[in-house]
Formats: structure tokens, sequence, C-alpha cells
């Protein structure tokens, strides 16, 4: 690795898991890195929050593909597990119903097929054979649309790909999920679980094209994940590896503008200095990073003007008593799923109905909640903001949310709630400069959404690159550490 004082400077706008990873990618390159981070602390979406002897992981609260986090420590010559461990969940979900169903997803496929028939009485041959073709779709899909750039001739040439283009007609590309998983499932209620992977990216399964289906495959037949200490030990344990590599760290230090000049970056500007730099790398979602740090290039409007994915109401509720009838993982389904769809995506408005997420890491972290007591993260799907009106919208939901979960639960839920935060589409924005508060970029309902989605490097200015959930291939945690592997390999050595 060369020194800091190195004439080979990157810059690296946002210190969110994509920043982050792309950080020590390009330290292990031999770059001299310098992260500028807008707000106080590392991470981005994949933060926490704590109240009143409560830790609630703030973002993302569903694991896959681990080993994507283990690359980076194995790249820098390191164990893994010194720094951040896991473990499989023998539960990834449990679906509850308003007609009283509830399924168990097994991590173990055969377990999850099974539970499904003897709970809804669909054959669990439907349930196998549509892991199978999600397992098909990976196998296609992955290496031409998540682990390589889609914008060099380079990946159209590989041997995989021209295979995998030789059975486009196997990507189900034209056919909505909810349509695909009508014609396989005669139950609704398993038609409705397969058709929820859709909102994994913020998409609307009746809009989104089948081959989205690849999702399960990575939750049933690769399986879900729990980090020991809570998602944000991701970012802690990324940011530590980061820092004992030599990249220098600057929080509340968000860069002001890109400086570019005869087609080349030079460096990026913030209220102390002008940071020079043969690298810059925006982690910074991509409609800012163009309409506030670039306002003298041209903009890719196409690109930047696509429908964003769905956003995310969260109540953090600290409670203070258990519930043994939930998992760490819980769906609540509505009565409705059509109807919520629609009144996100057509209304962009909530449903009265809506199906309501329950995340409670202290079932496996029991440190996360005072003894006796639960954090819970209760999360709907919400259009992205434009504007409306969510006092009113969440004073609605809150209301709705509890009426549900007290139904479901048989029991006051209410009068339990010790203290509450509550973050929706504009606080998202406003805290990651997430365009309209979307949690995953663009949506992925139209079957070309994969070729909307920004690039990771510019043509102009030279030595410009992009990477996280706004960019190619996508957003997620596991896409955002794909996107900065991508945009590493794109940057050459340095000199
Ligand atoms: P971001 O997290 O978007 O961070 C960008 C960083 O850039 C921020 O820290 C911001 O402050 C900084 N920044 C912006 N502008 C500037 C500037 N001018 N100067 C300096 N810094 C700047 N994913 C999953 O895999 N599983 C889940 O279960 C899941 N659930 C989610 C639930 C919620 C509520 C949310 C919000 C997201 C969820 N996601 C989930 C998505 C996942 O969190 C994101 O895709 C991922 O964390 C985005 O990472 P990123 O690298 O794009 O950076």
């Amino acid at each position: 690795m060369s020194s800091p004082n190195s004439v080979s400077q990157a810059v690296v706008i946002g210190a969110g898991i994509g920043g982050i990873a792309t950080a020590i990618r390009l330290r292990l390159k031999g770059f001299a890195v310098t992260v500028l981070e807008a707000h106080h602390s590392p991470g981005g979406k994949l933060t926490e929050i704590r109240q009143q002897g409560y830790r609630f992981d703030a973002g993302p609260s569903l694991f896959t593909l681990p080993e994507l986090v283990d690359e980076l420590y194995q790249l820098a010559g390191r164990d893994p597990s010194a720094y951040f461990r896991y473990e499989a969940l023998p539960v990834i979900t449990r679906y509850l119903y308003p007609d009283g169903t509830r399924i168990d997803a097994h991590r173990d496929p055969e377990a999850f097929a099974g539970e499904i028939e003897r709970q809804t009485g669909e054959p669990r041959a439907h349930v196998q054979a549509l892991l199978d073709k999600s397992r098909e779709l990976y196998s296609l899909t992955s290496h031409v649309f998540l682990t390589r750039s889609l914008h060099r001739l380079s990946t159209y040439l590989r041997r995989d790909t021209l295979r995998s283009a030789l059975q486009v007609h196997k990507l189900d590309a034209f056919r909505s999920m909810h349509r695909a998983n009508r014609a396989r499932f005669r139950d609704p209620r398993v038609v409705q679980l397969f058709d929820r992977y859709a909102t994994y990216n913020g998409s609307d399964p009746y809009q989104a094209p089948a081959t989205l289906s690849i999702i399960p495959h990575l939750e049933h037949n690769l399986g879900a994940y729990f980090p020991e200490k809570g998602m944000y030990d991701i970012t802690l344990g990324l940011f530590q590896l980061a820092e004992e590599l030599g990249v220098e760290f600057r929080f509340a230090a968000p860069a002001l503008r890109i400086v570019h000049a005869r087609g080349r970056v030079q460096g990026v500007e913030t209220a102390q200095a002008l940071l020079p730099a043969s690298v810059v790398v925006s982690n910074a979602d991509i409609v800012p990073t163009y309409r506030r740090l670039l306002p003298d290039l041209p903009a890719p409007e196409l690109t930047l003007r696509q429908p964003r994915s769905s956003s995310a109401l969260i109540f953090y509720w600290g409670m203070r008593r258990t519930w043994p009838e939930l998992e760490v993982h819980n769906i609540f389904f509505s009565a409705d799923y059509q109807g919520e769809f629609e009144a996100i995506w057509k209304r962009r408005s909530l449903s009265a109905d809506p199906t309501v997420y329950v995340y409670v890491s202290a079932k496996r972290n029991p440190q996360d909640a005072p003894p006796g007591c639960e954090n819970w993260f209760v999360m709907i799907n919400t259009p992205s903001d434009q504007g409306q009106d969510w006092d009113a919208l969440i004073a609605q939901a809150r209301a709705d949310i509890l009426r549900k979960l007290e139904q479901q639960l048989g029991a006051p839920v209410a009068p339990h709630i010790a203290c509450e935060q509550v973050l929706d589409p504009r606080s998202i924005a406003l805290r990651t400069s997430s365009h309209q508060g979307a949690l995953y970029g663009n949506s992925s309902n139209n079957p070309f959404a994969a070729f909307l989605r920004h690039p990771n490097a510019a043509r102009r200015p030279r030595g410009l690159y992009f990477t996280g959930g706004s960019v190619h291939p996508g957003g997620g945690i596991p896409l955002c550490l794909l996107s900065a592997r991508i945009t590493a390999e794109l940057i050459p050595d340095p000199r």
C-alpha cells in the first residue's frame, strides 16, 4: 500500500455501506483514501437508534449473502470473525394472516415447503418448484446483472453472458411477479407470501417483472442471517477495518461540489477546503450527486427522472413486556394486498389495512432491550416523498397499525409502548440525502429498470465514479457491497 502522502488520492463522498466498502477496496489497491460524511457517524441508512435502554437497528433488518462482508476482511488478510459474527436464522420470517393462519418460514427449504403444505394445503412440490426456478434465475442473471458492470462491452462478450442470452425467455421479464405466482400457486395466501419479495427492492408485485423471483433464492436457498450484535455491527466492523487500513474519515463534512476541469476530476470542495483527488467516488444518491455536487455537468435526465422505489414509515417502539408469539421477523399481512399496492403506487398514499412488519432483534440479542422488555421496529411500505401530508398520514397509520396488531395478537399493544421514535420518507431523505426518501434508488417495476440505473463510472469527467444503492446494481446491503466491488474493479490501480 502507498503512504497517505501518495499523489494517488481518492475521495469517497458518503460513509454508507457502499462508500465504506469502496474505501476499503481503494485503500487496498494503494490509494490514499479520504471519506467525507455529512453526518457525525458512519453507516447512512445502516445505522442504529438508542433510547431509554432500548437499541434499534434503524434501517436494514434482513441480512443475506454475508460472504460479501467477509470478503472485505479476507481481502485485507484479516479473520472476519475477529470483527463481525453472525448466525443463520432457523426461522427466517413468521407470516401472520388476517384469517389466523400462521406460517413459519423455516431455514430448511424442505421444512418450509412442508409448513406451507400443512398450513394452506398448497402442495409442497409447488413451493419447491418456485425455489428451483428462483435458483435458476439467479444463475442466469447474477453474473450479468449483479456482479459485473452492465456498461462494459466485456460483460456482454463473456461466454456465460452469451449462454444466458440464449435463455432469455426463462427470465420471465414480461409478466408481473403476481401473475407468475398466481399461475404457480393455488392458495392466495401463498401467492401473497411470494409476491412480498417485490418489496425487497421497493417494488410493486403487480407491476414488477417475475424475474424478481430471484430474491427467494437468496433467503431460502442460501439463507438469512442475524449479526450477533445487530445489523449496525456490519457498519461498525467495516468502519473499524477501514480505519485500521488507514482510510481517513471526516464526519460532519458534507461535500459541496465535485471539482473537475479539462475532462478530469480535480477534487472535492468542502466548507473548509478543496481536497485534491485523482479519483472521486460518490456514495451519495445519484440525484443529489448530479443536482448539487455537479451542477455544471449535463445530467442524465432519463435516469434521474425514473420513478423511485418505495419508502417506509417506521415506528421504533420500546415495549414494556415480551411477546412469545413473535419471532425476530414477523409479517402481519394485509387482507387486501392489491389495494395496499394501489394505494402506494397509484394514489401515492397509504392503505387503511397495510402489511405490517415487526422486527424484534431482542429475541436473539437480549441486550437490545431492558430485562423483560422488547424493541419493536414496526414498518409499513409507503410511497416515496412527493410532498404528501405526512403528519396526517402518520397519525392515521399509527392508529391503523395498532388496531391491526391488537386484533391479531388478541391483546392491547398501545399501553405497553414505553418510548417511541418515528422515521418517515421525509426524515429518511433528510438523514441520508436519499432522493424522495426512497429506500432502494429507482424502482424495479419496469423490466428495463436494470439498464436505466446509473453506471458505476462517468464517461467524463474521467476519474468520477458512483457506488451504492441508487446506482448499478441497485439497493440493499448485498447489492451495495457488489456495487463497491464493481466500482473498485473499474478504477485503474494508482500509478
Ligand atoms: P446510504 O446508506 O444511502 O448512505 C449514503 C451516505 O452518503 C449517507 O451517510 C449520507 O449522509 C452521505 N452523503 C450524502 N450526501 C453527502 C454529501 N454531499 N457529502 C457527504 N456525505 C454525503 N437493505 C437490506 O439489505 N435489507 C433490509 O432489510 C433493508 N431494509 C431497509 C429498511 C429501511 C428503513 C431502509 C432505510 C433501508 C433498508 N434497506 C435494506 C436498504 C439499505 O439500507 C440500503 O440499500 C443501503 O444501506 C444503502 O447504502 P448506500 O451505500 O447506498 O449508502
